[in-house]
């Protein structure tokens, strides 16, 4: 049987939105999210990161730094029980990058689906009965053109049913 992902955008998602954030110090993360993911997470759903992160393209940090800086994420995370499956990121951009190498009308970077596709290909993820979760338009034009059902993170600080739902189901699994 294929499996469900919750796919969650980084910089104003899982974490406060610093433009360019690129230092581990700077990381703080969103708690009403954190207790959205887990709650999808004990339902069965794999917690995928999903990030665009031009600031490569652009010279202002490296790969490596974006790994270093998930990683973190990841480990923040985990300490929640939240448990990252992978992390997908984009360092390209068409037209702003410095660096020649990532200026290139490339599949991934959201709006387009291609973090998705490589994920559902990596994981057997059924895109149908997937979520992706972010806080800009091309999150959630990424997430539709993939097929999932698109959730903006507001929701989770205005909608007290979605919370509501996530003690309730963390509330019933503790009950089996
Ligand atoms: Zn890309």
């Amino acid at each position: 049987m294929k499996k469900k992902a919750l796919f969650l955008d980084r910089d104003g998602t899982l974490i406060q939105h610093i433009p360019y954030l690129h230092r581990i110090e700077d990381i703080r993360l969103l708690l009403p999210v954190v207790t959205f993911a887990r709650a999808y997470q004990e339902r069965g759903y794999l917690p995928i990161m999903i990030t665009n992160q031009s600031g490569v393209a652009r010279g202002m940090f490296d790969e490596e730094t974006v790994q270093h800086v998930n990683a973190h994420v990841c480990k923040l995370l985990a300490a929640e029980g939240v448990f990252m499956q992978a992390c997908y990121y984009c360092p390209h951009h068409p037209t702003k990058a410095t660096i020649q190498a990532y200026a290139v009308n490339c599949s991934c970077r959201k709006p387009l689906a291609g973090m998705l596709l490589q994920a559902a290909a990596d994981f057997e993820i059924d895109l149908n009965q997937s979520i992706m979760l972010g806080d800009s338009q091309c999150d959630l034009d990424a997430g539709r053109a993939a097929g999932c059902q698109v959730i903006h993170v507001a929701a989770l600080q205005t909608d007290q049913l979605i919370l509501q739902a996530a003690s309730e189901s963390t509330f019933s699994q503790q009950k089996e």
